[in-house]
Formats: C-alpha cells, structure tokens, sequence
C-alpha cells in the first residue's frame, strides 16, 4: 500500500475594492511568509518600474493571452478598470493545492465571482478600507491615475464595495503588516481544522 499523499490545501482568494491595497497585503506576505504560495498572474499591462516578469506578474501580449484563454489555461480571468486583462494560471494553482500548501490568490471582484462558480469550496476573503473617505485618498494619494481615471475608479470602488456580504470573511486594512498577518493567520487556522 502506498502512504496517503498530503491533504490538498484549500484555496484562498483575497478580492476587495479598487485600491483597498490588496496588492500591498499580497506583497508584504510574500516578504513574510515564504511557505505561503501566491499565484502569478498573467496580465497584458506593461510592467512598471521594479516590476518582474514571473515574480510579480506573467507579463504578456495579447496574442499570449488570447491563447490562453482559448486553451483553458486561466482558472479566471478579467479585464480590470476597461484596460489590461488580467488571469490565473490554472496549473501551478492545481499543483500547489495539491501539495498541500497554503495558496492565495490576489485577484478582483469579477475574478473572485468567476472562482467563486468553479471552486465553491475556496475560502474567500474581503480586504476593506477603514472607511470610504479613506478609500478615497488612497486611490487619489496613489497618483498614478487621471482625473478622469481616479473618478471611474471611484465609482466601480463603490459598487465593489457592496460586494462584502458574498464574502466568507472581511478584513479591515487599516495597516497593512497587520491585515497581511491577518490573512495568514486565517490561511492556517484553515490548514489546521483540516488537518484535525
Ligand atoms: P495592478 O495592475 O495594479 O497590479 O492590478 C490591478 C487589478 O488587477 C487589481 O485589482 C488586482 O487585484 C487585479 N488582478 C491581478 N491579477 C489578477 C488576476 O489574475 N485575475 C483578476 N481577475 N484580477 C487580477
């Protein structure tokens, strides 16, 4: 008889509001917390300044993406903020659950509902601002948009924003070193009542 292999992990999914900071949580649970797995995404933005090709994203063009997609490799994928689409490789996802290792992904609210219809039995979490007003001069203090750009931003943040109760549990990121240790935490009381 073979030994058991280990128990497949349970997917976490972390989505929440335009510039609510879910890539800030994400990056600073990479710097923390090695043993946590975060799925790449591909996308057909450019990169910014800093960023790595298949540390941060899989950054590709569109003929890459179309085949992608037309192939099945994307658990999900999205178009965000009308621009660049953005998509989760499904393999590396299937293999890291498969070892059993804790395995989160860092993606937006259509995302989320996409992985919420194929994977019910992911854990899926909610990353809220404090409060709107600081919501607010989050995405406008990020300087990096329009005028024109920060004001849809706002409204699809305020639509986004009534989403919370499709969410298994809510984190309030009024820091971010905290919400990141939040997370993790949760990710391995998961772990831990399915290892019980
Ligand atoms: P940014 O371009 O600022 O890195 O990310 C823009 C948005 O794309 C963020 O809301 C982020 O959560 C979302 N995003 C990143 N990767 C994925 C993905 O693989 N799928 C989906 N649906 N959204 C993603």
């Amino acid at each position: 008889m073979t030994a058991p292999g280990p128990r497949r992990s349970r997917l976490v999914v972390l989505a929440g509001p335009t510039a609510v900071g879910k890539g800030t949580v994400a990056a600073d649970i990479r710097d923390h917390h090695p043993e946590v797995w975060i799925s790449v995404s591909a996308t057909t933005r450019r990169p910014r300044p800093g960023e790595v090709h298949g540390v941060h994203y899989w950054f590709v063009d569109d003929t890459e993406f179309d085949r992608l997609v037309a192939a099945g490799e994307l658990l999900e994928w999205a178009q965000v903020h009308g621009a660049a689409r953005y998509g989760t490789p499904r393999l590396a996802v299937e293999e890291k659950l498969a070892e059993g290792r804790p395995a989160l992904l860092e993606i937006d609210l259509q995302g989320a509902r996409q992985v919420r219809a194929t994977m019910p039995e992911a854990l899926f979490v909610f990353l809220k601002p404090p409060s709107w007003e600081e919501l607010v001069r989050r995405l406008i203090g990020r300087g990096t948009e329009s005028e024109a750009e920060q004001a849809r931003r706002l409204e699809t943040a305020h639509q986004e924003l009534a989403a919370e109760p499709e969410f298994d549990e809510t984190i309030v990121n009024h820091e971010v070193h905290a919400a990141a240790e939040e997370l993790v935490a949760l990710m391995k009381h998961q772990q831990e009542s399915a290892d019980s």
